[in-house]
């Protein structure tokens, strides 16, 4: 869809699905008192049933069943590849009513959702289609008589749980690499933003996906999402969230059958500005829109700027004239670019964050409050806060709100230096015109993801993301993301 035909709509108008979705259809289970507001104005949007660990079971129970009736772990892989194509070509089909429960449950403004979040959800479900029949194991050079495999399969059932930031790709990215592997999902999104995820599933089933191979348990994390993990039949677990909720993940997952799991969790990321990074206007854009891109609420926005002493004061001018342009609109007005923070609770962190951060010693350049006459939304000014150490709060913390922090250095080894994080090792950005200092700031960094003169991810789905440390444990996206979702069996045929 192009952005000519993206206009405001009322989000009164959108028909919400309802329920949870199991073995292919709505079905009602639990309290239906998980209030859904819009983050735009505090309105109450709707309402979703709270999911108990009995219709947890169902759900898990239902997944396996219907792997073994339907076969789809032992079908043709481009059969698979086919369903999950058909799905994609129906995201596509359907993007303004995805687009649309995306706006108006989530953060993300209409023009955003049609033109990025619908498309790059789509494309990545492509991506892991792709991969169904492109990954075949390995024959092992075993003694003489015999022969070696190695045997991927799939887990069964993977237990899968979303944030609220990207809710439809963070989908996309659990689902794809699950399904085309040939396993079964239950999924618990967020319960602020269950909306578009349970539509996806029903465009699933449209496109031919069998009944139950992919569910949708709508409730809280600490019971529902707990649930599944310990669930003993959910074989295998992808999460995405904050780092203190995949640590309960990890330990529950151990726990409750030893089970792996993939977890893409939170982040501080550095961006490292070299004095020969080049046009000062070109990097402060990248620079604003890496920590103002969805008002910060995005695991890899980029909230630490380490500039060079030589170009710090031009460069922060620039990045704070960037942001000066920023105006908060709701996500159903075409016009919106600015993201509102998710709900109050947020909000509050974020506030508490940057008061934490002056009374430690910051200095608010630009932003520090709210936008005034916003009325039950919140929407935060980006802020800029300099005079900060490794001990400031907004240095030290994950934020998840439109707050860069400014750190001067002076040679290559102090900014190299103090890009790193004690805890956090998602991505980075390096922003430099010598291949040579790129390189080695590539390699003394530790994190998951670097990117070089650029910031933010590309619809390079065969790039893996995942943090190091503290920011989590495998890949989401990328062949890695797939083969995770796989396990191998060591077999030895003798034949002589
Ligand atoms: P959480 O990590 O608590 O939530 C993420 C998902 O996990 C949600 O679906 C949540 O459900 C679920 N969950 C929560 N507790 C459990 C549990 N014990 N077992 C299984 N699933 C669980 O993040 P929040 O939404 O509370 O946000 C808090 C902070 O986390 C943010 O301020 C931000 O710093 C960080 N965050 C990072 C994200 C990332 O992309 N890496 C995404 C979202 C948040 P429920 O919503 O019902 O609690």
């Amino acid at each position: 869809m192009d952005m000519n035909t993206i206009s405001d709509f009322d989000p009164g108008d959108v028909r919400l699905p309802g329920g949870h979705f199991i073995g292919g259809s709505p079905v009602a289970g639990g309290q239906w008192d998980i209030e859904v507001n819009r983050p735009s104005d505090g309105l109450l949007l709707g309402a979703v049933p709270d999911g108990d660990a009995d219709l947890v079971d169902r759900a898990v129970q239902n997944a396996h069943q219907a792997l073994q009736d339907s076969g789809w772990d032992r079908r043709p892989p481009r059969e698979r590849a086919r369903i999950l194509r058909r799905w994609a070509d129906l995201i596509d089909e359907h993007s303004l009513t995805l687009g649309r429960l995306e706006a108006v449950s989530s953060t993300r403004p209409i023009h955003d959702c049609i033109l990025h979040e619908v498309p790059f959800t789509a494309e990545a479900i492509r991506f892991f289609a792709e991969c169904a029949d492109k990954y075949s194991g390995d024959l092992l050079p075993t003694r003489g008589g015999s022969l070696g495999l190695l045997a991927p399969e799939p887990y069964g059932v993977v237990g899968a749980i979303t944030p609220w930031n990207f809710p439809l790709s963070m989908a996309s990215w659990k689902c794809g690499p699950a399904l085309a592997a040939g396993n079964a999902v239950v999924l618990k999104p967020s319960e602020l933003t269950p909306f578009s995820t349970l539509y996806l599933a029903e465009l699933a089933i449209q496109a031919g996906l069998p009944a139950g191979v992919l569910n949708i348990v709508n409730g809280y994390g600490a019971s529902t999402g707990s649930a599944l993990v310990r669930h003993p039949l959910v074989r295998k677990v992808s999460f995405t969230g904050s780092t203190a909720t995949g640590a309960v993940v990890m330990s529950e997952a151990a726990h409750h059958g030893m089970k792996p799991a993939t977890l893409e969790l939170g982040g501080k990321s550095p961006q490292l500005v070299f004095e020969d990074a080049g046009d000062i206007r070109e990097v402060a854009s990248r620079i604003a829109k890496g920590f103002t891109s969805n008002a910060g609420q995005a695991c890899v926005a980029g909230t630490r700027l380490i500039v060079q002493r030589r170009i710090a004061a031009a460069l922060v001018e620039a990045v704070a004239e960037a942001v000066a342009e920023l105006r908060p609109g709701l996500t159903w007005q075409a016009a919106t670019r600015y993201a509102p923070l998710i709900n109050g609770r947020q909000a509050d962190k974020v506030h508490e964050a940057v008061q934490a951060s002056i009374a430690a010693g910051a200095r608010v350049l630009t932003g520090g409050d709210f936008f005034e006459g916003t009325g039950g939304g919140f929407f935060y000014r980006p802020t800029i806060l300099t005079e900060v150490d490794a001990n400031t709060p907004a240095v030290r913390d994950e934020i998840f709100g439109p707050v860069l922090t400014v750190q001067v250095f002076d040679d290559e080894d102090e900014g190299i230096a103090l890009a790193g994080h004690p805890v956090y090792g998602l991505a980075a950005g390096v922003h430099t015109q010598d291949l040579g200092r790129a390189l080695r700031a590539t390699r003394a960094l530790a994190a998951g993801t670097v990117w070089v003169n650029r910031y933010g991810r590309t619809h390079d789905f065969i790039v893996p993301t995942g943090g190091f440390n503290g920011s989590g444990v495998g890949k989401d996206l990328g062949r890695q993301a797939f083969e995770a979702n796989l396990r191998h069996k060591s077999v030895l045929i003798d034949f002589d």
